[in-house]
Protein backbone atom coordinates (compact mmCIF):
# COMPACT_ATOMS: atom_id res chain seq x y z
CA UNK A 1 0.00 0.00 0.00
CA UNK A 2 1.16 3.59 -0.76
CA UNK A 3 0.59 6.56 1.07
CA UNK A 4 1.97 9.98 0.80
CA UNK A 5 4.82 10.74 2.35
CA UNK A 6 5.69 14.10 1.83
CA UNK A 7 3.97 16.84 -0.02
CA UNK A 8 7.14 18.60 -1.22
CA UNK A 9 6.86 22.43 -2.36
CA UNK A 10 9.50 22.34 -4.55
CA UNK A 11 10.10 23.74 -7.50
CA UNK A 12 12.31 22.83 -10.49
CA UNK A 13 11.91 25.79 -12.30
CA UNK A 14 14.34 28.15 -10.88
CA UNK A 15 13.23 31.21 -10.41
CA UNK A 16 16.34 34.58 -9.93
CA UNK A 17 14.65 37.94 -9.55
CA UNK A 18 17.20 40.34 -10.13
CA UNK A 19 15.36 43.30 -8.85
CA UNK A 20 16.56 46.92 -8.55
CA UNK A 21 16.29 46.79 -4.81
CA UNK A 22 18.73 43.45 -4.63
CA UNK A 23 21.52 45.22 -7.10
CA UNK A 24 21.06 48.39 -7.34
CA UNK A 25 25.02 39.97 -39.00
CA UNK A 26 23.69 39.13 -41.05
CA UNK A 27 22.56 35.56 -42.55
CA UNK A 28 23.01 35.03 -45.75
CA UNK A 29 20.35 32.69 -47.19
CA UNK A 30 19.93 31.10 -50.13
CA UNK A 31 16.27 31.95 -51.09
CA UNK A 32 15.71 28.92 -53.05
CA UNK A 33 16.81 27.00 -49.48
CA UNK A 34 12.92 26.26 -48.57
CA UNK A 35 14.68 23.02 -45.92
CA UNK A 36 16.66 25.44 -43.22
CA UNK A 37 19.60 23.79 -42.62
CA UNK A 38 20.80 24.79 -39.69
CA UNK A 39 24.57 23.63 -39.27
CA UNK A 40 24.91 26.83 -41.67
CA UNK A 41 23.06 28.71 -39.21
CA UNK A 42 25.24 27.86 -36.38
CA UNK A 43 27.93 28.63 -38.41
CA UNK A 44 26.64 32.60 -39.32
CA UNK A 45 25.80 32.75 -35.57
CA UNK A 46 28.42 31.01 -34.15
CA UNK A 47 30.74 33.92 -33.17
CA UNK A 48 27.88 35.16 -31.32
CA UNK A 49 27.08 32.58 -29.35
CA UNK A 50 30.79 31.58 -28.78
CA UNK A 51 31.71 34.59 -27.39
CA UNK A 52 28.78 35.18 -25.21
CA UNK A 53 29.63 31.04 -23.60
CA UNK A 54 33.35 32.44 -23.03
CA UNK A 55 32.17 35.74 -22.23
CA UNK A 56 30.54 34.14 -19.69
CA UNK A 57 32.26 30.70 -18.67
CA UNK A 58 32.81 30.10 -14.88
CA UNK A 59 31.16 32.94 -13.66
CA UNK A 60 28.25 32.63 -11.34
CA UNK A 61 24.74 32.89 -12.50
CA UNK A 62 23.99 36.59 -10.68
CA UNK A 63 27.46 37.78 -11.96
CA UNK A 64 26.32 36.58 -15.70
CA UNK A 65 23.50 38.90 -15.66
CA UNK A 66 25.03 41.32 -13.89
CA UNK A 67 27.65 42.05 -16.85
CA UNK A 68 24.56 41.66 -19.58
CA UNK A 69 22.94 44.56 -17.95
CA UNK A 70 25.72 46.74 -17.60
CA UNK A 71 25.65 46.79 -21.88
CA UNK A 72 22.07 47.22 -21.46
CA UNK A 73 20.84 50.67 -21.73
CA UNK A 74 16.49 51.50 -21.13
CA UNK A 75 16.20 48.20 -19.36
CA UNK A 76 17.44 45.32 -17.68
CA UNK A 77 17.02 41.38 -17.00
CA UNK A 78 15.03 41.84 -14.16
CA UNK A 79 13.65 37.80 -13.44
CA UNK A 80 14.91 34.36 -15.11
CA UNK A 81 12.83 30.69 -15.00
CA UNK A 82 14.72 27.78 -15.94
CA UNK A 83 12.66 24.75 -16.40
CA UNK A 84 14.12 21.52 -15.51
CA UNK A 85 12.20 18.17 -16.23
CA UNK A 86 11.30 16.14 -12.84
CA UNK A 87 12.23 12.59 -12.90
CA UNK A 88 12.92 11.73 -9.07
CA UNK A 89 13.41 13.81 -5.95
CA UNK A 90 16.93 13.39 -6.32
CA UNK A 91 16.79 14.73 -9.36
CA UNK A 92 14.64 17.29 -7.70
CA UNK A 93 17.51 17.53 -5.38
CA UNK A 94 19.98 18.79 -7.65
CA UNK A 95 18.17 21.65 -8.94
CA UNK A 96 17.83 25.39 -7.37
CA UNK A 97 14.80 25.21 -5.38
CA UNK A 98 12.53 27.75 -4.53
CA UNK A 99 9.32 28.01 -2.60
CA UNK A 100 6.32 27.90 -4.76
CA UNK A 101 4.05 30.76 -3.42
CA UNK A 102 2.18 30.11 -0.29
CA UNK A 103 -1.75 29.24 -0.94
CA UNK A 104 -2.61 31.77 1.25
CA UNK A 105 -0.26 34.20 -0.03
CA UNK A 106 -2.69 34.60 -2.84
CA UNK A 107 0.23 36.09 -5.21
CA UNK A 108 0.61 33.70 -8.26
CA UNK A 109 2.18 36.47 -10.64
CA UNK A 110 5.48 37.71 -10.77
CA UNK A 111 6.81 41.09 -9.65
CA UNK A 112 6.91 42.62 -12.86
CA UNK A 113 3.72 43.00 -15.58
CA UNK A 114 3.20 44.80 -18.89
CA UNK A 115 0.83 47.69 -18.62
CA UNK A 116 -1.16 48.60 -21.42
CA UNK A 117 -0.63 51.87 -23.19
CA UNK A 118 3.16 52.33 -21.54
CA UNK A 119 4.40 54.90 -24.42
CA UNK A 120 7.43 53.08 -24.22
CA UNK A 121 6.04 50.11 -26.13
CA UNK A 122 4.89 52.77 -28.22
CA UNK A 123 1.26 53.28 -26.66
CA UNK A 124 -0.48 49.79 -27.97
CA UNK A 125 -2.58 48.07 -26.00
CA UNK A 126 -2.10 44.84 -27.36
CA UNK A 127 0.66 42.22 -26.62
CA UNK A 128 3.12 41.09 -29.23
CA UNK A 129 5.31 38.43 -30.11
CA UNK A 130 8.00 36.92 -32.81
CA UNK A 131 8.92 33.72 -33.58
CA UNK A 132 12.59 33.39 -35.12
CA UNK A 133 11.52 30.38 -38.23
CA UNK A 134 15.18 29.49 -38.58
CA UNK A 135 15.35 28.42 -34.64
CA UNK A 136 12.17 26.87 -34.78
CA UNK A 137 12.56 24.00 -35.35
CA UNK A 138 14.25 21.33 -33.35
CA UNK A 139 17.65 19.43 -33.37
CA UNK A 140 15.34 16.10 -33.09
CA UNK A 141 13.07 17.42 -36.14
CA UNK A 142 9.88 19.07 -34.22
CA UNK A 143 9.04 21.98 -36.31
CA UNK A 144 7.09 24.02 -33.39
CA UNK A 145 6.63 27.39 -35.12
CA UNK A 146 2.62 26.78 -35.27
CA UNK A 147 2.99 25.02 -31.90
CA UNK A 148 4.38 28.46 -30.12
CA UNK A 149 1.27 30.61 -32.21
CA UNK A 150 -1.06 27.84 -30.71
CA UNK A 151 0.07 28.41 -27.46
CA UNK A 152 0.00 31.77 -27.25
CA UNK A 153 -3.76 31.63 -28.77
CA UNK A 154 -4.59 29.61 -25.39
CA UNK A 155 -3.50 32.18 -23.15
CA UNK A 156 -5.18 34.63 -25.60
CA UNK A 157 -8.50 33.14 -26.35
CA UNK A 158 -9.13 29.82 -23.73
CA UNK A 159 -9.31 32.30 -20.02
CA UNK A 160 -12.70 33.66 -18.86
CA UNK A 161 -10.94 37.56 -19.36
CA UNK A 162 -9.90 37.50 -22.83
CA UNK A 163 -9.41 41.34 -22.92
CA UNK A 164 -5.93 41.40 -24.47
CA UNK A 165 -4.64 40.67 -27.87
CA UNK A 166 -1.73 39.00 -28.34
CA UNK A 167 -0.45 39.08 -31.75
CA UNK A 168 2.27 37.46 -34.25
CA UNK A 169 4.52 40.45 -35.83
CA UNK A 170 6.46 40.33 -38.94
CA UNK A 171 9.88 39.34 -38.17
CA UNK A 172 13.28 38.52 -40.46
CA UNK A 173 16.36 37.18 -39.18
CA UNK A 174 17.74 37.86 -42.41
CA UNK A 175 16.67 41.65 -42.47
CA UNK A 176 16.23 41.84 -38.56
CA UNK A 177 19.54 40.50 -37.28
CA UNK A 178 19.64 38.49 -33.93
CA UNK A 179 16.54 39.15 -31.78
CA UNK A 180 18.11 38.59 -28.57
CA UNK A 181 19.20 41.11 -25.70
CA UNK A 182 20.84 38.45 -24.16
CA UNK A 183 23.21 36.72 -26.67
CA UNK A 184 24.09 40.13 -28.22
CA UNK A 185 26.88 40.43 -25.27
CA UNK A 186 29.52 42.33 -25.84
CA UNK A 187 28.31 43.77 -29.38
CA UNK A 188 25.96 46.79 -29.23
CA UNK A 189 22.26 45.22 -27.99
CA UNK A 190 20.05 44.95 -30.97
CA UNK A 191 16.17 44.80 -30.05
CA UNK A 192 14.41 44.31 -28.81
CA UNK A 193 11.72 43.38 -31.53
CA UNK A 194 8.27 42.63 -29.85
CA UNK A 195 6.85 42.48 -26.30
CA UNK A 196 7.77 38.61 -26.24
CA UNK A 197 10.51 37.00 -28.50
CA UNK A 198 10.46 33.42 -28.67
CA UNK A 199 14.35 32.79 -29.91
CA UNK A 200 13.36 29.30 -30.32
CA UNK A 201 15.93 26.20 -30.28
CA UNK A 202 19.53 27.38 -29.01
CA UNK A 203 22.63 24.89 -28.47
CA UNK A 204 22.49 23.63 -25.13
CA UNK A 205 25.89 25.28 -24.15
CA UNK A 206 24.10 28.64 -24.29
CA UNK A 207 22.37 27.24 -21.87
CA UNK A 208 25.56 25.88 -19.49
CA UNK A 209 26.57 29.47 -20.06
CA UNK A 210 23.71 31.20 -17.93
CA UNK A 211 24.09 28.84 -14.99
CA UNK A 212 21.18 26.55 -16.47
CA UNK A 213 22.01 22.48 -17.07
CA UNK A 214 21.54 19.93 -20.13
CA UNK A 215 18.42 18.84 -18.16
CA UNK A 216 16.83 22.05 -18.65
CA UNK A 217 14.20 22.53 -20.75
CA UNK A 218 13.47 25.97 -21.51
CA UNK A 219 14.33 29.82 -19.77
CA UNK A 220 12.10 32.53 -19.80
CA UNK A 221 14.15 35.83 -18.79
CA UNK A 222 11.51 39.18 -18.34
CA UNK A 223 13.60 42.45 -18.71
CA UNK A 224 12.04 45.42 -16.55
CA UNK A 225 12.72 49.31 -17.90
CA UNK A 226 14.90 51.43 -16.09
CA UNK A 227 15.50 55.36 -15.41
CA UNK A 228 18.30 57.17 -15.75
CA UNK A 229 19.98 55.76 -12.75
CA UNK A 230 19.06 52.19 -14.03
CA UNK A 231 16.82 51.74 -11.82
CA UNK A 232 13.69 49.69 -12.89
CA UNK A 233 10.35 51.70 -13.03
CA UNK A 234 6.93 51.65 -12.04
CA UNK A 235 5.55 54.85 -13.70
CA UNK A 236 2.00 53.53 -13.82
CA UNK A 237 1.87 53.11 -10.15
CA UNK A 238 0.20 49.13 -9.68
CA UNK A 239 2.83 48.43 -7.90
CA UNK A 240 4.48 46.12 -10.28
CA UNK A 241 7.84 46.89 -11.88
CA UNK A 242 7.61 47.79 -15.51
CA UNK A 243 8.32 44.95 -18.10
CA UNK A 244 9.98 45.71 -21.23
CA UNK A 245 9.83 42.69 -23.01
CA UNK A 246 10.82 39.26 -22.49
CA UNK A 247 12.86 36.79 -24.07
CA UNK A 248 12.15 32.40 -24.48
CA UNK A 249 15.15 29.90 -25.02
CA UNK A 250 14.49 25.88 -25.49
CA UNK A 251 17.51 23.66 -25.67
CA UNK A 252 17.92 22.27 -28.40
CA UNK A 253 19.64 19.25 -26.77
CA UNK A 254 16.22 17.58 -25.50
CA UNK A 255 14.37 15.00 -26.97
CA UNK A 256 11.53 17.11 -27.99
CA UNK A 257 8.53 15.62 -29.25
CA UNK A 258 4.98 17.25 -30.86
CA UNK A 259 2.72 14.82 -28.49
CA UNK A 260 4.87 13.85 -25.34
CA UNK A 261 3.30 10.37 -25.48
CA UNK A 262 6.84 8.40 -26.69
CA UNK A 263 8.51 8.25 -23.19
CA UNK A 264 11.51 9.76 -22.44
CA UNK A 265 10.11 12.60 -24.76
CA UNK A 266 9.20 16.52 -23.95
CA UNK A 267 5.80 17.93 -25.02
CA UNK A 268 6.87 20.93 -27.02
CA UNK A 269 3.17 22.74 -26.36
CA UNK A 270 3.22 21.98 -22.07
CA UNK A 271 6.58 23.97 -21.98
CA UNK A 272 5.81 26.82 -24.33
CA UNK A 273 2.58 26.98 -22.95
CA UNK A 274 4.11 27.48 -19.17
CA UNK A 275 6.97 29.93 -20.13
CA UNK A 276 4.62 31.91 -22.40
CA UNK A 277 2.66 32.03 -19.27
CA UNK A 278 5.78 33.66 -17.67
CA UNK A 279 6.22 36.08 -20.43
CA UNK A 280 2.61 37.54 -19.60
CA UNK A 281 3.13 37.88 -15.74
CA UNK A 282 2.14 34.71 -13.91
CA UNK A 283 4.40 32.97 -11.50
CA UNK A 284 4.62 29.64 -10.26
CA UNK A 285 1.08 27.68 -8.37
CA UNK A 286 0.54 24.59 -7.21
CA UNK A 287 2.34 21.37 -5.84
CA UNK A 288 4.12 18.48 -6.97
CA UNK A 289 3.63 15.10 -4.75
CA UNK A 290 5.94 12.28 -4.20
CA UNK A 291 4.93 9.04 -3.37
CA UNK A 292 6.46 6.48 -1.09
CA UNK A 293 5.52 2.78 0.16
CA UNK A 294 5.62 2.00 3.55
CA UNK A 295 9.81 1.48 3.69
CA UNK A 296 9.86 4.89 2.77
CA UNK A 297 11.08 4.52 -0.35
CA UNK A 298 10.25 6.67 -3.37
CA UNK A 299 8.11 4.25 -5.77
CA UNK A 300 8.76 6.87 -9.08
CA UNK A 301 5.70 8.54 -8.73
CA UNK A 302 5.16 12.32 -8.86
CA UNK A 303 1.95 14.43 -9.46
CA UNK A 304 0.58 17.51 -9.41
CA UNK A 305 -1.69 19.07 -6.92
CA UNK A 306 -3.61 20.69 -8.95
CA UNK A 307 -2.42 20.05 -12.78
CA UNK A 308 -1.61 23.71 -13.27
CA UNK A 309 0.45 24.88 -16.45
CA UNK A 310 2.06 26.89 -14.14
CA UNK A 311 3.14 24.22 -11.87
CA UNK A 312 6.72 24.21 -12.28
CA UNK A 313 7.42 20.55 -12.92
CA UNK A 314 7.63 18.38 -16.05
CA UNK A 315 6.32 15.24 -15.20
CA UNK A 316 6.64 12.70 -18.33
CA UNK A 317 3.14 13.84 -19.70
CA UNK A 318 1.26 16.71 -22.02
CA UNK A 319 -0.10 19.66 -19.95
CA UNK A 320 -1.63 21.83 -21.93
CA UNK A 321 -4.84 22.97 -20.98
CA UNK A 322 -5.16 25.53 -18.40
CA UNK A 323 -6.56 25.01 -15.09
CA UNK A 324 -8.87 26.87 -13.14
CA UNK A 325 -5.90 28.50 -10.97
CA UNK A 326 -4.12 29.56 -14.32
CA UNK A 327 -7.01 30.73 -15.85
CA UNK A 328 -7.82 33.11 -12.30
CA UNK A 329 -4.33 34.41 -11.97
CA UNK A 330 -4.31 35.17 -15.84
CA UNK A 331 -7.40 37.37 -15.26
CA UNK A 332 -6.08 39.01 -12.28
CA UNK A 333 -3.64 40.34 -14.87
CA UNK A 334 -5.65 41.07 -17.59
CA UNK A 335 -9.46 41.48 -16.42
CA UNK A 336 -9.32 45.32 -16.71
CA UNK A 337 -7.12 45.61 -19.58
CA UNK A 338 -6.68 48.12 -21.49
CA UNK A 339 -7.65 49.94 -18.43
CA UNK A 340 -6.58 49.16 -14.75
ZN1 LIG B 1 8.33 28.27 -14.56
Amino acid sequence: MKTIKSILTLAVCAGVALTSCSEDQKLNTNQEQTVYNKKDLKFSYGNAFESFAKNTKKKHRLQVFQDINETLDGYRIAQVEIYDVAKSPEAIDNVTVIPIPDASSNEYRTGFRFFPNDPRRNGRDNLTYITVSEFSTSANGVASEQIFDDMYAVWENETNCNNVSIDKQDFSLDINGLPSSILSFGDEPLGPFADNNIIGYIPSFLFDAIGASASTLAVTFTFAFTDENGVSTDINGDGKIDTSHTEIWFNDSVNWSNDGLEPGSVDVASVALHEFGHSVGLDHSGTLLATFDNDGQFTGELNYVPTNVMNPAYIEKPKRDLAGDDNAIYCENFSAWPYY
